[in-house]
């Protein structure tokens, strides 16, 4: 992809930006942000994408007094290789000077949702927003106060730190951050206990792939050379995944079992493997715990049984478990994909034991590929980051961000939530049960505070909105969960405006509340810094000073990275576990959700909701015109049989619905989803869509089998012609 350059940008767009820049900050900056840019030099800056994605992209930002000249990808990067997304090749424009940018803090004038807002000065946001929560404190305690963020900006100071600080100061409740990634890992975790296994360039010494639940020609793009490079070097691609997604389509072969049966397929594998006695005894004997457990488990899983549960050939589940154990190196990739379902964690568990099973792990580029921030969690002196000793042990009660629209209703929940902190976050969209989640943001009693870029769909129920600046405007340090490679990022600009970054937020607040405590004032650069002073090896020749310099690097692990050839596997016992007494389940289990009899006549239909948007990334740019032009609208994949049977033709306007919500939509009829299957975009702004509702209307708070993370695949509806 080319990157785009800034020179043509409509020189009002800048003028007017920088004169709202010049206006000044009404409030005086706690002086905590020194090292902010020279705005009258000429200067190239580091940076790094800070979204929820694997790749986690290095690039530069040239400016000339404050103005952006230049954006684009980080050439000393080889995992970026010079190469943006889609989603983010225009940032500056689409978010840093956005017209629609929010400048200066806001007061709701209007109705909660009515997006009615009055601008107010810093001073006024902070004192009022204060005293409510101070009042909130006293009358109810801190634990009527919840704090709502998640992956809208990884970046490690503007995602923590200050309001991790803040937020475990006032005693308010613990948000359990699991909508995303936890169940994967907790399952990953009972079969090998860390979940960093082959690193994504080594992939191309693989030979036998298996993308299972992932798409990266979509969402994970910097891997799909090293995976096409392996196939040019002779890898056979396959991809295990319910939807025909891009990926599926370029790879030499697609297995599309029903949604949610992961777990029977992988068990299934595992029963074939035994019975053809294609294992690897000498790596079971060694290096794993539970064989006999689990060869007496599988037993049930036989293919004709795991052809029923999953919908596939019995010939197709032996001919994959026989190539897959038979080739070498031979690689399975998942990330997140086929969590989101009840049984999603067992999945992760089951699919994990595959590679100790068949000994793929004693060879370069074979094993299992998953993620990788515990690579940083031992690189990097996370002081600054971890809550200070003092506030570490938090007894305060949790609260599952997936079942947002549960609490905000809760009349049992004692204390209630008074108070709604959301930053780095739009629950509107991406949190499950949006009709209940937006019902809980109507109330009347319920004080909403948003830190963001845009009036989203979550800001418009805020009382008070506070402007934040865009990652070209603030210090940061990057870890990644997709790559070896650790950012930082330079503020290229100053703050847009009156934005401030989500730190100042916080300390400004603690400032206003009387706090005294040093940990609030820690500037973000030294953060930044005090997390790069590691002596830890992986950081050799890695600084503030040359990542400024040169951008991401690549953390100093081992020219071979290969965790188990030896075993070495990081659970109680050291050994990759097939079984586990001391867990629920000490095994695996395929356990489908149980839907009623009247459910499944009224919805007949599977819903999935996935990230197939190629221009946006979770809720994030769905809302810039040129974006959702290109993305084109907002369509239900549909079954041709399933289409014939309610008289749908392609492109004819829909309604979908279950008993949480409706959705209006555009059919397009396909063979991507199979019979009995419907499959709609996730991310899509709700108040820019017809009906105002978009998918998480349908889907339900379901939690999880381990890691409670969000079951949000469990879904039925039924669709008609409007
Ligand atoms: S969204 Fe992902 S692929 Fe796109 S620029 Fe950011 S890190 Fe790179």
């Amino acid at each position: 992809m080319e990157s785009k350059k800034y020179k043509d940008i409509d020189r009002r767009e800048f003028i007017g930006i920088s004169a709202k820049g010049a206006a000044g900050i009404s409030l005086a900056s706690l002086s905590v942000l020194s090292g902010c840019a020279d705005s009258e030099k000429a200067k190239t800056v580091f940076g790094a994408c800070y979204h929820d994605c694997p790749d986690r992209c290095s690039w530069t930002v040239s400016t000339v007094s404050n103005k952006v000249t230049d954006f684009q990808a980080n050439k000393n990067d080889p995992y970026t290789a010079g190469k943006l997304c889609n989603k983010m090749v225009s940032f500056p424009n689409d978010v840093t000077f956005h017209p629609d940018r929010i400048l200066s803090p806001l007061k709701r004038s209007g109705p909660k949702g009515s997006g009615e807002f009055v601008k107010i000065s810093w001073e006024q946001a902070i004192s009022e927003v204060a005293a409510k929560l101070k009042d909130i404190i006293e009358q109810k305690g801190g634990e009527a106060i919840l704090p709502y963020s998640f992956g809208g900006n990884q970046g490690m100071v503007q995602g923590g730190a200050i309001s991790s600080r803040f937020f475990a100061h006032i005693g308010a409740s613990q948000l359990e951050r699991t909508i995303c990634g936890d169940a994967a890992v907790e399952g990953v975790l009972a079969t090998n206990g860390q979940t960093t296994g082959v690193l994504p360039e080594d992939i191309i010494h693989s030979r036998y792939i298996i993308l299972w639940g992932t798409n990266p020609v979509l969402s994970n793009q910097h891997l799909w050379p090293f995976i096409q490079e392996a196939k040019n070097n002779g890898a056979t691609i396959v991809t295990v995944d319910p939807f025909q997604s891009k990926t599926s389509e370029e790879s030499d072969w697609h297995i599309q079992p029903r949604p949610g049966t992961d777990t029977a397929l992988a068990l299934g594998l595992i029963h074939v493997i035994l019975a053809e006695n294609l294992q690897d005894q000498e790596y079971i004997d060694n290096y794993t715990l539970g064989i006999s457990q689990l060869e007496a488990h599988v037993q049930k899983y036989d293919p004709v049984t795991v052809a029923q549960i999953t919908g596939l050939e019995e010939e197709t589940i032996i001919a994959l478990a026989k190539a897959y154990a038979t080739s070498s190196p031979s690689l399975i990739r998942i990330l997140i994909g086929m969590e989101h379902q009840v049984n999603g964690a067992s999945a992760f568990r089951a699919v994990a034991m595959l590679p100790a099973l068949t000994g793929a792990w004693r060879h370069f580029g074979g094993g299992l590929m998953h993620m990788t921030y515990e690579l940083f969690g031992e690189a990097l002196n996370w002081e600054s980051i971890n809550l200070p000793a003092t506030l570490a042990d938090q007894k305060t009660r949790s609260i599952n961000m997936v079942e947002l629209g549960k609490a905000l209703n809760d009349t049992e929940l004692n204390p209630g939530i008074d108070a709604l902190f959301v930053y780095n976050s739009n629950p509107a969209v991406t949190t499950p049960n949006q009709n209940l989640v937006r019902k809980g943001l109507e109330r009347n009693d319920l004080l909403t505070i948003v830190s963001e870029h845009f009036l989203t769909d979550t800001a418009r129920y805020a009382d008070y909105v506070f402007p934040a600046t865009s990652v070209l405007e603030n210090w940061d340090i990057l870890d990644s969960w997709g790559t070896p490679y650790l950012n930082i990022n330079e503020p290229a600009i100053e703050p847009i405006g009156e934005s401030k970054p989500n730190s100042e937020l916080f300390r400004l607040l603690a400032q206003e509340m009387g706090f005294k405590e040093a940990y609030f004032y820690e500037s973000d650069i030294d953060i930044v810094k005090k997390t790069l002073d590691s002596n830890h090896e992986y950081m050799k020749g890695i600084s503030f000073t040359s990542l400024r310099k040169r951008g991401g690097q690549k953390l100093n692990l081992p020219t071979k990275w290969m965790p188990h050839a030896e075993g070495n596997f990081k659970t109680s016992s050291g050994k990759c576990h097939f079984y586990d007494p001391n867990l629920e389940q000490a095994l695996p289990e395929y356990i489908p959700f149980q839907y009623s009899d009247e459910e499944i006549k009224q919805y007949p239909l599977h819903l999935l909701t996935i990230k197939t948007p190629e221009n946006f990334l979770n809720s994030s740019h769905a809302n810039v015109n040129h974006i959702l032009e290109k993305e084109g609208k907002f369509y239900l994949e549909v079954n041709p049989k399933d289409a014939a049977m309610r008289k749908i033709a392609d492109g004819d306007e829909l309604k979908v619905f279950n008993q949480r919500g409706r959705v209006y939509i555009t059919a397009r009829i396909s063979n991507k989803v199979q019979q009995g299957v419907v499959c709609m975009p996730q991310g899509f702004w709700p108040s820019l869509l017809k009906g105002g509702s978009s998918a998480n209307a349908l889907t339900n708070h379901l939690l999880t089998d381990m890691g409670r993370g969000a079951a949000i695949q469990e879904a039925r509806v039924e669709v008609e012609k409007v």
